[in-house]
């Protein structure tokens, strides 16, 4: 095995040990549970994964006894609209991002900052405000949480040399295509592929219009621009109808992102389209929150479950939705358990008293897991959570 340590100067490296993990959630597709009761991650690395027996343990600074419980990446929240800090105006709420956590969510990815007060569309402002997002949030990490942000929203006028200056800028993603002026598949088309020549992902908004003011973005315009992720394919909140969401699973090879905040029987069918065309791997989760419908810090659990139940998937393979699939089609080096990735941890549980068998076979039935403990990047960010249902087993830090 390769040695993913890498200490810093004159820094002592942190090994934590994870033993005693009832029930592994690789967040693969393809290998969703690994026959594996040990993690070991040093300096915030995951380095190793297995059986204990064949797993150096030794001088671990911090051992967590999982207690039987089961070990998931930490989720990622694909689709949300932060602004500044941990408040958002869009419900004039405070904290939402740290509540989020405690739905185990310990990646965000943002689709744009437009609910700003103010939001500049002029060119330079556009740029300026992108570049303080990402900024700001790089240094800013609530509990603990990832938020990749400065997502500037496309407008007329743009040209390649502001690609260029974003991409050199640090900017990452794009927000939603179709929620500034751009609003024709020509233009989004040239943007969106100058965006991915330097190295800035996009998303389109699929649907209806979202608030007052916003517009219909149909099949043809999302195909025509191909953006990286059919944002929200089940509308933000109207969506498409049926035949141009099947449309759309058939026809572009993009990530199809399922999220809270629409229309849940399309989420369902364009899930069933998905595994029909056996192209599950596409399928990945957000919550489109903070929004009207409010903010919903178990929200990418109850897209786990509600597809779980209702869409007829495993739970362990519902779970690789909200991890290991967005980390691959965003390209994010979180959402696998596997050597080389960010030690990013959620422990979950069956819920006291549901009526499932265990922890899989509750989250079929449509119940919520508890959560017992959240690791970011190495380090315990939360023990038992504040929001979900109690988990009926928690792990135990055994030693620091
Ligand atoms: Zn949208």
């Amino acid at each position: 095995m390769s040695d993913t340590t890498a200490a810093a100067p004159n820094k002592p490296p942190t090994k934590l040990v994870i033993r005693n993990i009832g029930l592994l959630l690789s967040g693969d597709l393809d290998h969703s549970i690994l026959d594996a009761d040990t993690v070991v991650a040093v300096d915030g690395v995951i380095h190793a994964v297995g059986k204990e027996k064949d797993i150096d343990t030794t001088a671990a600074t911090t051992t967590i006894d999982a207690k039987g419980t089961a070990l998931a990446p930490g989720l990622i929240d694909s689709h949300v609209h932060p602004v500044c800090g941990d408040w958002t105006p869009r419900q004039n709420q405070l904290g939402w991002i740290d509540s989020c956590l405690h739905g185990g969510v310990t990646t965000m990815v943002s689709a744009g900052e437009v609910h700003t007060p103010g939001r500049p569309k002029d060119i330079v402002g556009l740029k300026a405000m992108a570049i303080f997002a990402q900024r700001a949030f790089q240094a800013f990490r609530p509990g603990g949480v990832k938020v990749y942000a400065g997502a500037p929203v496309l407008e007329q006028g743009m040209v390649e040399d502001d690609f260029t200056e974003l991409a050199a800028a640090g900017v990452k993603f794009l927000g939603e295509v179709g929620l500034g002026s751009v609003k024709d598949g020509v233009t989004g088309r040239r943007m969106v592929a100058w965006a991915r020549k330097y190295g800035i992902q996009s998303t389109i908004h699929t649907g209806g219009p979202s608030i007052p003011g916003s517009s219909l973005i149909d099949k043809d315009m999302v195909l025509e621009t191909d953006a990286d992720v059919v944002g929200h394919i089940n509308g933000g909140h109207t969506a498409l109808p049926d035949d141009q969401i099947v449309a759309l699973c058939e026809r572009s090879p993009r990530a199809l992102e399922i999220v809270h905040n629409g229309n849940e029987r399309a989420g369902l069918l364009a899930l069933r389209t998905a595994k029909d065309l056996k192209q599950l791997h596409r399928v990945i989760l957000g919550t489109d929150s903070p929004a009207g419908s409010g903010v919903q810090p178990l929200g990418i659990l109850r897209m786990i479950s509600m597809l779980s139940s209702l869409g007829e998937i495993p739970a362990e393979v519902a779970i690789c939705l909200g991890t290991g699939n967005t980390a691959k089609m965003r390209s994010l080096n979180c959402g696998l358990i596997a050597p080389g990735r960010e030690a990013t941890f959620v422990f979950l549980d069956t819920a006291q008293q549901s009526a499932g068998k265990n922890l899989l076979d509750s989250i079929q039935k449509g119940d919520l897991p508890g959560i017992g403990m959240v690791i970011t990047d190495g380090a315990v960010s939360i023990q038992r959570s504040r929001n979900t249902p109690p988990a009926t087993r928690v792990p135990e830090v055994v030693r620091t």
